[in-house]
């Protein structure tokens, strides 16, 4: 059998001095018990504690083993998972979350799972320790991301995650500020699948998650996936015309056989006609959207595909003489 490849985790870290010591402990004996080579890459996301010296210290006392990075200022727990991903040096890249919900045992079986030939693993979070609030929010989610990647995993949420080096050369060829990883991830993956891990309640800290960054990370996740919303505009507009359209030709038919008496002296009329102007408003500012849509896509400037093998003949009969 081959040498198993190398292991790469990547952890941002933000404010989580509380967790540090126990989450370097941890990850560094699942890493070993993994029995590859490994290397912990921690990114420290502009913290304003004492989680940077705590860095510095632990790349100090495990040279072999950590890297840490260092962010000038906060710039969200993606990009800071991103800047990691620049310095990962692994085959298999391992993300999770600093504060010890993603537990660092599951790290070595997502590797065994990525030997199978995987290009993403996923999680589906077993018994999830988080609000009603946030799991509402989740599974509405989830269903919005299957339907739009076409991509069937059940949990986008759980960072704990394994990709395939060449998925995160993929994923930082995209320039685009506001990136949901998991998703971006999976749209260059070929083969998928998904395992399921333990989740713990936040022990220390709080949740660096407000209502308000929650909500602009759900925006950041939809806009990362599809501009459908804004076709959602020239749809809704159709509709509200057709419907228009039709309640005129029921006002027309009605009064014919009742009488011009009938819904009100025409003022229904003048609600048929506004109805259509309305209609015919979001078609407009729908076919805004659509251009605005292209002209996102082309700003982002995504890599238009993704070669993830090249077989070439000519290697092929040479490897076989
Ligand atoms: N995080 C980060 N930058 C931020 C916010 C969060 O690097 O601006 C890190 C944080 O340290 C943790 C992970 O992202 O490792 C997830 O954060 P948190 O546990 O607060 O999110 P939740 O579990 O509430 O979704
Ligand atoms: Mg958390």
């Amino acid at each position: 059998m081959s040498e198993p490849c190398k292991l790469s985790v990547v952890i941002p870290v933000f404010n989580e001095e509380a967790n540090l010591d126990e989450l370097i402990r941890r990850c560094l004996a699942a890493c070993r018990s993994a029995g590859r080579p490994f290397e912990m890459i921690l990114v420290d996301d502009g913290s304003r504690d004492r989680s940077a010296e705590m860095l510095e210290a632990a790349a100090a006392a495990h040279p072999e083993a950590i890297k840490a990075v260092f962010l000038n200022r906060n710039y969200g727990q993606h990009a800071a998972i991103m800047a990691g991903f620049e310095q990962v040096s692994g085959e298999i890249v391992v993300t999770l979350d600093a504060d010890l919900q993603n537990p660092p045992e599951e790290i070595p079986r997502l590797a065994t799972t990525m030997d199978e030939g995987f290009d993403v693993v996923g999680t589906v979070r077993a018994n999830r320790q988080d609000s009603l609030f946030r799991r509402l929010a989740s599974a509405l989610i989830n269903r919005a991301v299957q339907k739009a990647t076409g991509v069937m995993m059940h949990d986008y949420g759980c960072m704990l995650r394994a990709y395939r080096a060449t998925i995160v050369r993929a994923m930082l060829m995209c320039h685009e500020r506001s990136t949901f990883i998991p998703v971006l991830g999976n749209s260059f993956a070929r083969r998928t699948t998904e395992i399921e891990v333990g989740h713990d309640a936040r022990k220390q800290g709080d949740s660096k998650y407000s209502f308000s960054r929650l909500i602009s990370l759900m925006f950041d996740l939809v806009t990362s996936m599809t501009t459908y919303p804004l076709r959602l505009l020239s749809i809704m507009g159709l509709i509200v015309s057709a419907l228009g359209i039709g309640f005129g030709f029921f006002l027309l038919f009605m009064r014919l056989i009742f009488g011009t008496a009938w819904a009100a002296e025409g003022v229904f009329t003048l609600f048929a006609i506004l109805f259509i102007f309305v209609g015919a408003q979001f078609i407009g500012m729908g076919l805004l959207g659509e251009y605005l849509g292209r002209v996102y896509n082309d700003v982002r400037a995504r890599p238009r595909y993704f070669i993830q093998r090249v077989i070439c003949g000519n290697q092929c009969e040479e490897k076989m003489r």
